[in-house]
Parts: C-alpha cells; structure tokens; sequence
C-alpha cells in the first residue's frame, strides 16, 4: 500500500514535470522555433496561418487540388501527425480519418481542435442514414469567424506566452472577413433574384446558400466517392428543369464528367472551377480568395 503510494507520487511528480517542459517549450514546437500545427485541409492551414503569423509552422496533410472527403492519409501522414503540437480538422464527417492517424502516429495526447462541432445551425446532409451533419460550415464567411476565434483560443491555449499575440492577429483577420462577407452580400445583391439558384458537384454550399439567399436546387453526388444512382439522378434532371437553372457548377478537385452530362440533359452551361474544401492554384490560394473566386464565378454564370 505504502510502495504504491510512493509509486503514485514519483509517477505526478513526473507529469508535472512533463508538463512544465511542455509547457516551456511549447513556443519553440519545431526546428525553426516556430509552433508546429498540422491541420486537415489547406483552408484550415490559411486561417491558422492568418491567425499565428510568423509565430506558427503550419502544414495541412491533403494537399491543395485534393479531395479531404476520401482521402487516405499515408505513412509520412503519421510522421507529420507525431510532430504537431495541435492539430486542428472540421469533424462532422469531414476529415474522421484524423482520428485514426492520430492513433497510428501515437499523439493522443496533443492537443485536437475541431473548428466545426458543436456550432449552432448545422444542417443535415439529405437522404443520409443515420442523420449526418453537413460539414461545411466555413463556406458561411460568419461561420468561419468562429473558426477563428476557435483558432485563437487554441493557440493560445498551446502556446500561452504569445496569446494576446494570437487574438490581436484573429482581430486582424477577423476584420479582413467582415469586408468580405459584406462584399459577398453586394455581389450576390446583383444577381437578379429570380436567378439565384445553385446546382454542384457535391454538398459543399448549403451554408453559403442560406447566409447569401441562394436557393440549392440539387446536388449531383450525395458523397464524394459514391456514384448516384439513376433514379436519384432522374429526379435531379426534373427538378433543375423545373427550377430554371441556368447553370451547374462543380469543383475544381473533382472530375467533370458526371456535371457535364447532367448539363447536356437539361441544356444549361457548366462552371466547373468553384473551390471549397481545398485551395487551389493562383490566384484561389487562401480561404478568402476561396470565397471571392466562387462568388465571382456565381454572379458571372448566374447574371
Ligand atoms: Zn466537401
């Protein structure tokens, strides 16, 4: 009794220890001194970028152009999972291979952000069973000022001599997101009301469309990876005839096909470059470029 006692003593005294050299070298994560972050996405990776500035190593395990919803992570994902000091993902869905990673590289005890969970006015996914949220809660700009206070919060958290560095820079950027989702408003405000309807790929716009008063008409997969079946697909055809649809759009990390033959069956045109859960190629390299470049694609198809 008195042997495991003393066991249990030296075993607090060790994690306190731990702890406080965890602690003193949380500011210095990497090699370059800078705090090491790994996130999901290249979105993810923009707003901690935004928010740490120089302070932060930032990598994002899917790489730009790619597709987070089926991809798998590979084993130099696991080494770069095994040196973050936080890791940050969306949840709902999104990126749950993180957590599996997280077993395999053996960093249960880093810190884990989840930008989207537990966040009010999620909406769920049509005609999933069980019910499933539907991720992509940063395509609303207000949305992502969240995401960013989150962000501040867990750095801070990580890496406390700099937090009133964090929140000064999510302030900064915060702001930067105000005017662009006040320009989001403007733009859409220009597209004649009649026409605001949004047929993509997959069902990355529903918050977007509910924040900016667009109408979704349809979606042309239920989940990436997943074919739609002919019936799904046929009554997909009448309701974007129905509608008046006068363009589909799809993103940039998918193959075009399947849109472009919904738009030669219904005879609308097709906008095959919208970005959503991946940055891309210049200019469409930060989530708010992300924003500007599918708003402007919108107000050019649907005008
Ligand atoms: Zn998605």
């Amino acid at each position: 009794m008195r042997l495991s006692r003393a066991i249990a003593l030296v075993l607090a005294a060790a994690t306190l220890l731990a702890g406080c050299a965890g602690a003193s070298t949380a500011g210095a994560g990497g090699s370059d001194g800078k705090l090491t972050v790994v996130t999901t996405t290249t979105v993810f990776a923009d707003m901690v970028s935004n928010v740490g500035g120089d302070l932060v190593s930032v990598t994002s395990i899917v790489p730009k152009n790619a597709d987070v919803h089926t991809f798998e992570p590979r084993p130099a994902d696991i080494r770069t999972v095994a040196s973050a000091k936080l890791l940050v993902m969306n949840g709902l869905g999104l990126d749950d291979w993180l957590q599996k990673t997280i077993t395999d590289a053996s960093a249960a005890g880093t810190p884990l952000l989840q930008l989207g969970v537990d966040l009010p006015g999620v909406t769920l996914l049509p005609g999933e069973t069980p019910d499933t949220e539907n991720p992509h809660l940063w395509m609303d700009v207000k949305y992502a000022e969240l995401y960013v206070d989150r962000i501040a919060t867990a750095l801070g958290s990580v890496d406390p001599a700099h937090a009133a560095t964090y929140e000064t820079q999510a302030a900064a950027y915060k702001q930067q997101l105000e005017t662009l989702d006040a320009w989001v408003r403007a733009q859409i405000a220009t597209i004649p009301v009649a026409n605001r309807k949004l047929v993509t790929f997959h069902d990355a716009f529903p918050y977007y469309a509910r924040e900016y008063g667009i109408t979704i008409v349809g979606v042309a997969v239920e989940a990436p990876g997943q074919d739609p079946s002919a019936g799904y697909t046929a009554q997909l055809i009448t309701a974007i005839k129905n509608a008046g649809v006068k363009a589909i759009f799809s993103e940039a990390q998918f193959p075009p096909k399947l849109v472009d033959e919904l738009a030669s069956e219904v005879g609308c045109k097709v906008v095959a470059n919208l970005y959503d859960d991946a940055l891309g190629d210049p200019p469409v390299t930060s989530y708010e470029e992300v924003i500007r470049w599918d708003t402007t694609q919108l107000v050019q198809a649907l005008s």
